[in-house]
Formats: C-alpha cells, sequence, structure tokens
C-alpha cells in the first residue's frame, strides 16, 4: 500500500515524479505530493486525491531541480487531506520524508517531541518519523536516520531528502518493500518496479533492516545497526508494455482477457502433459519434505485465501495429504500448534501482504517448511521462504484481482498433480488431469466470447443493492470470490455461502428483489445445486446461473444463464469464476464505478 518514489540525477525531477507516481497509483490514491530540492530549499506540493489533481497543481511550475522524492498514500492515521498527504516536513522545513507502514507508538514519540517543541502539521502517525530524524540529526543524515529509526516501533518503507545532504536520497526499510533502481547517471527508488522499468531494469532490493545512501551514482547499503551490506544488481522482469492498458479501458478488463495467456504462462514448462505429472522448479529441493508434512497449512488473504481453499480441496483430493487453510491475520495472531513436519504455504499476489508475510515468520520461527506463492519476482516472500513458486501472470495492476486468482488455481493444481503423482494417484488419473490442465485456455476463451451477454445481464443485475453468490464442492471458493469481486468494485453488497447454507439463515433474504447467483454445473454436485435453485424460486428469486453448456433444463430453470464448457470436476473453479469477475466488471462501469481504483482499496496490502 502507498506508492513511493524518488529520483536523483541530471533530469528535471518533477515530470519523473509526476510519471512514477502514475505508475503506483493502484497503491494507494487518496492523497498524493511531491518534494524536491531547490535553491537549498525544499519546495512542495500536495493535493488530496488521485494524482491527475495534483498534476494540474504542479501545472506551470518549471524547476530544473533533479532531486526529489513523491507518494501516494493509502491512509491508515488521519483522513485523506491535504495537511495528511506525504511528504512531512520537520519544524524548519530541513528535511522531507514519505512512509509506507504504521508507526505503532507514534502517539507517544509524538507527546515527547511537542513537549521539545516539535511543531506537528498532520495527524499522521508517519510525521513523528521526521521529527525524530531532526531531533537525533547531528550533522550527518544517515546516522540520525538510523538512530531516529531505533526509537520507533511498527513497519516503514520511508524516503528521505535534506537540505543537509542536497545531492543524496536515504532510503529504510523494515516491513514495507523498497526497491532501487540503478540507471546511468541517475537513481530512483520505489515501492515497486513499475515506477522504475522505464528508467532502467537494474534493481536492487532492500531487505529489512537496511537502509541506502542513494546518489545518482548507485546507492550503499548498510544494515540499520550500521554494518556494510554488498547487494546483488538483479533484473526485473517485465517491461514497460506489461504495465499499459494495451487498449483496453481499464487494467481489470486487459488483465481478465489475458487470462487464456496467463493460465497457460503459470503452467509452461511445467506441466508435463504425457508423464500426466508437473514438475515446479522451485519446489524440487523440498517436494519430499512436503509429501512427508503431517499437513500441508495454505495461509493467504482475500482473493489468494479464495485460491487457498480451492487448494485445499485439490491437495487432499489428488495427493491424499490433510491440508488447512487459515487467515493469515489469525494465523499469526492465536498462536497455531505448527511444528517441524508441517509446511505452511503462503499465498499471495505481491508477495509483500503484511499479514501473509507475519504468517511465514511465525511458521519459519516455529520449524515448519515455509513455501511461497506469488506473482512478484524478488518480493519480500519470495525471498524470505525456504523455496516456492511464482505464478508468471505478469503485472497485475487493477486493484481487484482476476488473472493472478485464476493462475493461482492453476499452479495449486499442478502442486496437487505432482504431490499426487508421489503418493497414490495413478497415471491414468494424472494423465487426465494434464490434460484437462492443457485445455483450460481454450476454454477460458471460450467463455470470455460471451462478454457481451454477460454484460446485458449486468445491465439488469447493477439496479439491485444486494447478492447471494452460490456453489458448492470446489465451486463454493469461486462462490465466495465471486460475491468479493462484486463487493470490491461495484460497492453491491454481495454474499457468497455453499449452496448448502442458504436454507441455515440466508434464505430469510430471498424476495423478488433478491438476485441469487448459482454455480450449478453439471459435476456430482449438479442435482443438490438444481434443488437449491428450486427453493430460491419457490420465493420469488432472481436467479442467475453459471451452467454446462447445453444445460437446457436448468436453463428453463433459470432466469439467465451463462454457459461454460466441460472440464473435470476439480478444474471447474478456473472457468466458473470467469463469468463473475466479467459480470462484476460490466455491473461496476455502468454504475460509473472507478474500477481499477476502486473505492478504500488498494493493490499490495503492507499494512496488518
Ligand atoms: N501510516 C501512514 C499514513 O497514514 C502511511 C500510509 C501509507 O502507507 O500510505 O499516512
Amino acid at each position: 500500500m502507498c506508492g513511493i518514489v524518488g529520483y536523483i540525477g541530471d533530469k528535471p525531477v518533477l515530470p519523473l515524479l509526476i510519471n512514477g507516481l502514475k505508475r503506483l497509483e493502484y497503491r494507494g490514491y487518496d492523497s498524493a505530493g511531491v518534494a524536491m530540492i531547490d535553491q537549498d530549499k525544499i519546495w512542495y506540493k500536495k493535493r488530496k486525491g488521485k494524482i491527475a489533481e495534483l498534476e494540474v497543481e504542479i501545472n506551470g511550475f518549471d524547476l530544473t531541480s533533479s532531486v526529489g522524492l513523491g507518494h501516494t498514500r493509502w491512509a491508515t492515521h488521519g483522513e485523506p487531506s491535504e495537511k495528511n498527504a506525504h511528504p512531512h516536513f520537520d519544524t524548519e522545513h530541513k528535511i522531507a520524508l514519505v512512509h509506507n507502514g504504521i508507526i505503532e507508538n507514534y502517539a507517544q514519540l509524538k507527546e515527547t517531541l511537542k513537549a521539545e517543541g516539535h511543531v506537528f502539521a498532520s495527524d499522521t502517525d508517519s510525521e513523528v518519523l521526521v521529527h525524530l530524524i531532526a531531533m537525533c540529526y547531528d550533522g550527518d543524515m544517515a546516522f540520525s536516520i538510523r538512530k531516529a529509526l531505533q526509537l520507533v516501533r511498527g513497519t516503514f518503507g520511508i524516503l528521505v531528502l535534506s537540505t543537509h545532504e542536497p545531492d543524496k536520497l536515504f532510503a529504510a526499510r523494515r516491513g514495507s518493500p523498497l526497491v532501487i533502481g540503478i540507471g546511468e547517471n541517475e537513481t530512483l527508488v520505489a515501492s515497486d518496479g513499475s515506477a522504475l522499468v522505464e528508467h532502467t531494469r537494474d534493481v536492487i532490493y532492500l531487505e529489512d533492516n537496511e537502509m541506502a545512501v542513494v546518489n545518482k551514482h548507485g546507492a550503499k547499503v548498510r544494515t540499520l545497526q550500521d554494518t556494510k551490506v554488498e547487494k546483488a544488481v538483479e533484473k526485473l522482469p517485465y517491461d514497460l508494455v506489461h504495465l499499459q492498458k494495451g487498449g483496453y479501458p481499464h487494467f481489470m478488463l486487459k488483465e481478465i482477457f489475458e487470462q487464456p495467456e496467463t493460465v497457460w504462462d503459470s503452467m509452461r514448462g511445467r506441466l508435463l502433459v504425457e508423464e500426466g505429472n508437473a514438475k515446479l522448479g522451485g519446489l524440487q529441493s523440498c517436494i519430499d519434505r512436503m509429501i512427508h508434512s503431517s499437513r500441508l497449512i495454505l495461509t493467504a488473504c482475500g482473493t489468494s485465501w479464495h485460491a487457498a481453499l480451492i487448494g485445499e480441496y485439490l491437495i487432499e483430493k489428488f495427493a491424499k495429504i490433510p491440508v488447512e487453510v487459515e487467515y493469515a491475520s489469525e494465523f499469526r495472531y492465536r498462536d497455531p500448534i505448527i511444528s517441524r513436519v508441517d509446511t505452511v504455504l503462503a499465498i499471495t499476489q505481491s508477495g509483500e501482504t503484511a499479514d501473509t508475510l507475519a504468517a511465514v515468520r511465525e511458521a519459519k520461527q516455529k520449524g515448519a517448511l515455509a513455501l511461497g506463492m506469488c506473482n512478484v519476482v524478488g518480493s519480500t516472500i519470495a525471498r524470505e521462504t525456504h523455496a516456492g513458486v511464482y505464478l508468471h501472470a505478469g503485472p497485475e495492476i487493477g486493484v481487484a484481482s482476476t488473472k493472478a486468482f485464476t493462475s493461482q488455481v492453476a499452479t495449486l493444481a499442478l502442486i496437487a498433480l505432482a504431490l499426487g503423482r508421489m503418493n497414490q494417484l495413478s497415471a491414468e488419473e494424472g494423465r487426465e488431469i494434464a490434460q484437462a490442465l492443457k485445455q483450460l485456455p481454450d476454454q477460458i476463451r471460450q467463455i470470455l466470447e460471451q462478454a457481451s451477454h454477460i454484460e446485458k445481464i449486468a445491465a439488469k443485475f447493477m439496479h439491485h443493492n444486494h447478492a447471494l453468490y452460490l456453489g458448492r464442492g470446489f465451486n463454493y471458493p469461486v462462490a465466495l470470490e465471486g460475491a468479493l469481486k462484486m463487493k470490491e468494485i461495484s460497492y453491491i453488497h454481495a454474499e457468497g455461502y455453499p449452496a448448502a447454507e442458504m436454507k441455515h439463515g440466508p434464505i430469510a433474504l430471498i424476495d423478488d428483489q433478491m438476485p441469487v447467483i448459482f454455480i450449478a454445473v453439471k459435476d456430482s454436485v449438479y442435482e443438490k445445486v438444481i434443488s437449491n435453485i428450486e427453493e430460491v424460486k419457490a420465493r420469488g428469486g432472481w436467479v442467475i446461473a453459471v451452467v454446462s453448456e447445453g444445460d437446457k433444463a436448468c436453463a428453463k430453470l433459470c432466469d439467465e444463464v451463462i454457459e461454460i464448457p466441460y472440464t473435470i470436476q476439480s478444474l471447474m473453479p478456473v472457468l466458473t469464476v470467469i463469468p463473475f469477475q466479467l459480470l462484476a466488471y460490466y455491473t461496476a462501469v455502468m454504475k460509473g464505478c472507478d474500477v481499477d481504483q476502486p473505492r478504500n482499496l488498494a493493490k499490495s496490502v503492507t499494512v496488518e
């Protein structure tokens, strides 16, 4: 959450900062600001709202400075407003700071600093950091920052500039990501590579408790305890074209339509169709330990948690290993019983999700094998786990996750297949699963061809304020995901349930104003779902159903149907979720919602 960008080089910094902030806007967008060194003073502008508002504000300023930083905020402490927007400054206005994270002991520190005469201008937790640095300043910025950071509890990714040392930027992290881009006579710092890739693909990832002193020739990294660290320069695994909308009106729609390719990219080189098996290079070293684990714990948040639920069904079915699924936030705080014979697999698109990262650390601490599944190469969870697997779905910019979800499910299916073949899954069963996996991209393509049909359903759906999503078995998590997608981007209240649970409560909500969205594909629970549809129809509910191709009987029962091709029951979620993504998308667009940057949300949830 929150986007940080900084630049030091020879070019005018202002347009570079604005451009960088636009690339990072998906990380937070309630307010934004920039600061730079101009003629021995700090010049700055802040604005409530999106980067476009800030752009209007700075229009006409033609400053020549080539050192600056910027921030796009996702408020945790203090409402979104101009005064709370970053950067924040010390009382003498000689230091500017942007921050991602939460300072947990800020209230205490603020009282102490105020008593010493520091004047605060915002309600944020972040502002204490810049006053602390000023308080600690003794002629050496790096030393003062290190000293100040020793006084804080919580998480931070910070970037600092100062008139005390105007030809440097200072970056430090504990818990919130920062990456340094090394260009020719220019160095950049950002929350993620998307703000760097136009300038350079050579990057250094800062680790927790490290600080970089940055000038235009590169960065020197030391720990916060002042020990020198040698950092490797790595390559960003994507380029600018991946960060553009490519002719689509929204990133979300582009990402939905990319899924035939992205699902295949997750399986490419890993799925062994002839052998009916899968080989995941990143997990090879620990696959034996996985299979001999007493249980697998899948931990995640949000959409990734829904993928994890499907993962539980897949792994238990194919590999016969007991699986538990845990919300990462609960896992961390409920002191779970974990031991050396357990494997914990953390699933997160960004690889930075604060709760999931904390769960990984808890698992490692207790001796479990800690594995990661994430999309962002080089992310913190990718680096901190014992081993792991990348999704290879390419950058996901839309805040509501789509292509990462289908890639997570496909990748979990590969893991289940590989573990299954080491356990009780026969070669024939393996081949059947592998064949079905191979067909998924084409089948997704077929569903996407129905986009305009789904758009028409959305035109009716958009007038409702509530909805129920119901599914059974492998499609129960898809009901949860469909409802979440709808909530996230259209602000229609939607709830997902196992279809059988409807009669234990939610059925009380059903009347002719209540859309009920079923997954009623031809699988082993088909007839049970049909009975549930009958129950809803008997009470006047409006039924939309995702059904199997050619299922006329079900179509007759429902008000609207979306047909999908047949695949084996365990892989259905990869297909059944696609209509739900499109339904949420078109509903949100028709309601005039900001699809790529929905209210109150942000990508990459780096706060707890
Ligand atoms: N906690 C800080 C604030 O509320 C930083 C939030 C962010 O990461 O954007 O300003």
